[in-house]
């Protein structure tokens, strides 16, 4: 696991978003940010959870997050632009992006996959990265220096047999990160990718029924690598993939 010791304050004045916030690696995320000091907007489609993670923020004393209710299956073009006006006159700009919400669709041979599990999991786990990243970029453009972190996994590099359409999406999100992080080398926008590897979460469960996950990495464990890639410390990092539990 990362050593990296942020200080309280790192993320002071900075405006975060983090998609998939309710559950999992993304609740723990906008909990880290927003007690080091950023105004945390918490994107996801279980508005319950959302409000739960802002209910926690609230009494924990940290800055006032916002929640975007939003199913990334369905979201449009439209959806973004729109996202982006308000994110605008709410805060201004955007200085973080984390790209953290994913379908895993179904685990079973491309032989047995549908055309529709195909669609969705390419749809909430890249297409819906393209068109937030680009709708946002007015917005990170106006923050001092921008973050915008991409979700990979075990299976962005080498595939593996029955991970199918998640697994090609993940390789997607590594094309998209290092297409984009070239285009806006030496700019005030900085865009890398963080594997966070086997931890224990619902997707994980599912992903792997019946197995103990009690040996694995808690979403907390993670957080030292995540609070570094939306820090300023990590202003000279771009186009990297990084992994959470192997620096
Ligand atoms: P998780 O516990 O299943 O949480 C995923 C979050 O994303 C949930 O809050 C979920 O909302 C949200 N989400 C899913 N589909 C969505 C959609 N269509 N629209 C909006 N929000 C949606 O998963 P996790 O394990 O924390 O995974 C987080 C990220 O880490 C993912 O990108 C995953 O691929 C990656 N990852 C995880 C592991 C691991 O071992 N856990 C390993 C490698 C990579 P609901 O709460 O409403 O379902």
């Amino acid at each position: 696991m990362m050593k990296y010791n942020p200080t309280k304050d790192l993320l002071a004045n900075k405006t975060i978003l983090v998609t998939g916030a309710g559950d999992g690696i993304g609740r723990q995320a906008a909990l880290s940010f927003a007690q080091h000091g950023a105004t945390v907007i918490l994107l996801g489609r279980t508005v319950k959870k959302l409000e739960k993670v802002y209910d926690e923020i609230v009494e924990a004393g940290d800055p006032q997050p916002a929640i975007i209710p939003l199913d990334l299956k369905g979201a449009t073009k439209q959806h973004y632009t729109d996202m982006c006006r308000t994110i605008e006159d709410q805060f201004g700009r955007l200085d973080g992006l984390l790209h953290n919400a994913a379908s895993l669709g179904v685990l079973s041979p491309l032989e047995h996959i549908s055309e529709n599990t195909w669609n969705e999991v390419l749809q909430v786990n890249v297409t819906s990265h393209f068109l937030m990243t680009q709708a946002l970029l007015p917005v990170l453009k106006k923050a001092p220096n921008a973050s915008v972190v991409f979700t990979a996994s075990g299976v962005s590099t080498k595939g593996k047999a029955f991970w199918g359409p998640y697994a090609v999406s993940k390789f997607a999100i590594q094309g998209l990160m290092e297409t984009i992080a070239d285009e806006y080398e030496n700019t005030s926008i900085r865009f890398n990718s963080l594997n966070p590897g086997p931890t224990k979460t619902k997707m994980r469960s599912k992903a792997y029924p019946g197995a103990d996950l009690n040996e694995l990495a808690t979403p907390l464990n993670l957080m030292p690598s995540y609070l570094y890639l939306m820090g300023d410390e990590s202003i000279e990092v771009t186009g990297q993939s990084l992994q959470a539990q192997d620096i």
